[in-house]
């Protein structure tokens, strides 16, 4: 049996049909940037997420650097980011100008770890960058009440967290500004690259409106050095109409977590999800951890399951931070993490016998 990791075609026959026609529709009116869809996806994402207002961007990345300088940080900030994450966390703080100042995670939800936030804010510290790694929130409340303490904002990367809870609220809409990412992979993916920033704070966005289209909110009026992070149309139109299966298929992806659960919680050997009280894990990806992680991952892919490693290095380690001073030992449990995860095929369509099949190839490597 194969099991890929990710089958973006098993999602075909629900979407194609019509996001065909809202292409052709785009093409009919050659209105290909920020035009009819894209209002349409802001409308709908924000209702979504429960926040007041949406802003469709180019990517992720761009929604990672514009949520930093819509909060206006910049030149001279301190901004606090776990160690293991995606890098385009730590590069939107430092594109912004700013300085990201790395925090281990918690060695059992993959999250920061809010016990270490305090410890590392200095009279340079301007906000705190929390992950919803994997689709599970961070611990929301208590680094609400730390930046509340220090007078911090909290700017949230949601990319991985689509629909994500966190004690009854949607991610995306408990901080000042978050970020979100559509890369084709993400729960809810276009058909090339987009993102979006959310805020319920009416001056933010203004600047992101203003910052994503060359300063400009009125055509020529270019109040602000800007960028061109505008949203595509196509783009728009893809997420418009997943939009409708995106609840169905989260529930999916939480019955499949449920039934990899269920067979690997007995294993003395691997280490399932752990997901705090009172959150909503979207899983957009199921990560296990294991001492053996590379020779299982090998074996594995010799059974025809494909696997991910989100992420072989953390962030302290890598060459494009070097410059940072870190060392080998500063994060102990975000290198560790780095050294056992291993990411086991996810997405809504897959099949239990494909998650049974998974579960026999990984008992049969421990038995030999
Ligand atoms: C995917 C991702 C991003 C970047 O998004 P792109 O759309 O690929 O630019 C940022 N942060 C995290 C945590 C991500 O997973």
């Amino acid at each position: 049996m194969e099991v890929p990791f990710l089958d973006l075609k098993a999602q075909f026959p629900q979407i194609r049909e019509e996001i065909e026609q809202r292409f052709k529709r785009i093409i009919d009116n050659t209105a290909f940037v920020c035009g009819k869809e894209a209002k349409e996806f802001e409308e709908r994402f924000s209702e979504l997420h429960d926040v007041t207002y949406a802003v469709g961007l180019s990517s992720g990345t761009d929604a990672n650097h514009l949520a930093l300088l819509c909060c206006d940080i910049g030149d001279g900030d301190e901004v606090i980011v776990p160690a293991f994450t995606f890098i385009a966390t730590a590069e939107g703080i430092s594109h912004s100008g700013a300085k990201p100042v790395f925090v281990d995670v918690d060695e059992k939800t993959f999250t920061i770890d809010v016990k270490k936030i305090e410890g590392s804010i200095t009279s340079k510290t301007k906000a705190i960058n929390p992950v919803h790694l994997f689709g599970q929130p961070a611990d929301m409340d208590r680094i609400n009440k730390i930046a509340k303490k220090h007078g911090l904002l909290v700017i949230e990367d949601s990319a991985q967290a689509h629909c994500a809870e966190y004690r009854g609220e949607r991610v995306g809409g408990i901080s000042k500004a978050a970020a979100w990412s559509f890369y084709p992979g993400k729960n809810l993916g276009a058909w090339g690259e987009a993102g979006a920033l959310t805020t319920d704070d009416e001056d933010i966005y203004h600047k992101a409106l203003k910052l994503r289209d060359h300063g400009s909110e009125k055509k020529y009026f270019h109040d602000l050095i800007g960028f061109n992070y505008r949203m595509s149309e196509f783009q728009a139109a893809v997420l418009n109409v997943k939009m409708k299966y995106i609840e169905e298929w989260t529930e999916k992806r939480r019955l499949n977590a449920y039934r990899y659960d269920q067979r690997l919680k007995g294993m003395d050997e691997v280490v399932t999800p752990l997901v705090l009280d009172g959150v909503r894990h979207v899983y957009h990806l199921y990560v296990i951890r294991t001492k053996e992680r590379d020779d299982l991952q090998e074996y594995l892919k010799e059974h025809g399951i494909w696997t991910g490693l989100h992420y072989p290095f953390p962030l302290h380690l890598t060459k494009a931070y070097s410059h940072l001073g870190y060392e080998e030992g500063d994060f102990p449990r975000a290198e560790k993490a780095a050294d056992e995860v291993l990411s086991l095929p996810m997405f809504a369509e897959l099949k239990e016998e494909q998650i049974d099949y998974v579960y026999e190839k990984i008992k049969d490597f421990y038995k030999k």
